[in-house]
């Protein structure tokens, strides 16, 4: 098939153009390497599989070639990246998402939206399963972002029902691996990226909040099942085991060996206090769920990212 990959040069973006040009498909990526970068592909070599569009998806695009999928995963997702850029991820999720999805409706390709447990909000309800509604603030910090998604969630239920558009929409809870940037501020990158310096490790509030991290090899396996199976509504995909920050601050320290301490900070405002995926859907659905253990994936990514602190 011939796919686009919105984002592809992104973090997710860059692991799932690789399992789909592994699998032997056609992958067109269009990015504007706001926080993505053309590095991210370059192991990748000059494969005339992969095609690279520098284009900023907030405005149209029309591609000559017939496309089957796109996958779309264009927008900031970092805290520090949306709250840098609250009107870039505003338009991406909305404008975006409209362009992409009448690429989808011309181009009769089905259409995967990338969207977050972050439509969830700060949860009342634990674990957060895919009826939950949320608990949002749209004009806090994180609105721009929990917005955006919600959103081009809406957007894209519209077109599935008033255009037929073959559409899909993934739930990502916080996801990580290699090629993070790893100074986008994000939890993973950030404690590993100051374990391997022997700084401290910056725990936000007292470091009770919680959240459960997926590898990023079982996301993207999610992603593809997710996009070839016939169910149209929302699926949550995560990782269901849960930690602490705290104690994953000290899971950190352990594998690298740091002997550095934890420095304690604020928590930012509306930061989620718990957060824990149910898959219980896309468990029976697609019989899918993560294999890569917290310890396996960290060492993993520690591995690499010594290579590139
Ligand atoms: P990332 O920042 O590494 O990748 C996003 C990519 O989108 C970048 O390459 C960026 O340049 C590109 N992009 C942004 N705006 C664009 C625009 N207007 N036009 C074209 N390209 C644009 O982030 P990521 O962690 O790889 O996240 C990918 C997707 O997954 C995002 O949609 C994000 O919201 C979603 N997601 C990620 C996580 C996670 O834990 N990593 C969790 C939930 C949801
Ligand atoms: N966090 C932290 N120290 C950091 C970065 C993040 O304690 O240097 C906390 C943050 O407050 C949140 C959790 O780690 O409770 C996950 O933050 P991240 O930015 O990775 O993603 P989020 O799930 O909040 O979008």
């Amino acid at each position: 098939m011939r796919i686009v990959v919105t984002g592809g040069a992104g973090f997710i973006g860059s692991h799932l153009t690789e399992a789909l040009l592994s699998l032997g498909h056609k992958v067109v990526v269009i990015d504007n390497f706001i926080t993505g970068s053309r590095k991210n592909l370059e192991h990748l070599g000059s494969s005339e599989n992969l095609h690279i569009v520098e284009h900023d998806i907030t405005k149209p695009i029309f591609l000559a070639e017939t496309i089957d999928r796109i996958y779309h995963l264009a927008s900031p997702a970092s805290p520090i990246d949306y709250q840098k850029l609250p009107i870039q991820t505003l338009k991406v999720g909305a404008l975006g998402t409209h362009n992409l999805l009448g690429m989808a409706k011309v181009q009769k390709a089905r259409i995967l939206m990338a969207s977050t447990s972050e439509v969830y909000g700060d949860p009342e309800i634990h674990p957060q399963h895919e009826g939950y509604w949320g608990h949002v603030n749209p004009v806090g910090p994180r609105g721009c972002y929990d917005e955006s998604k919600r959103f081009a969630e809406a957007l894209v239920v519209a077109y599935r029902d008033y255009h037929n558009v073959d559409t899909r929409i993934i739930r990502i809870f916080n996801t990580y691996g290699p090629r993070m940037r790893l100074n986008d501020g994000r939890v993973v990158p950030a404690f590993i990226s100051q374990a391997l310096k022997g700084e401290d490790l910056s725990v936000y509030g007292d470091g009770t909040q919680t959240r459960s991290f997926c590898y990023v090899s079982d996301l993207v396996r999610g992603m593809i099942k997710v996009m070839e199976a016939d169910y149209k509504d929302p699926i949550n995909l995560g990782n269901p085991a849960e930690i602490t920050i705290r104690e994953f601050a000290e899971k950190i320290m352990a594998l690298t060996g740091s002997q550095a301490r934890l420095s304690f900070g604020p928590l930012p405002q509306d930061d989620p206090k718990r957060r824990q995926p149910d898959i219980s859907r896309a468990r029976s659905l697609l019989q899918w769920e993560p294999a890569v253990s917290l310890e396996e994936g960290l060492k993993k990514t520690i591995e690499w990212a010594k290579n590139n602190v």
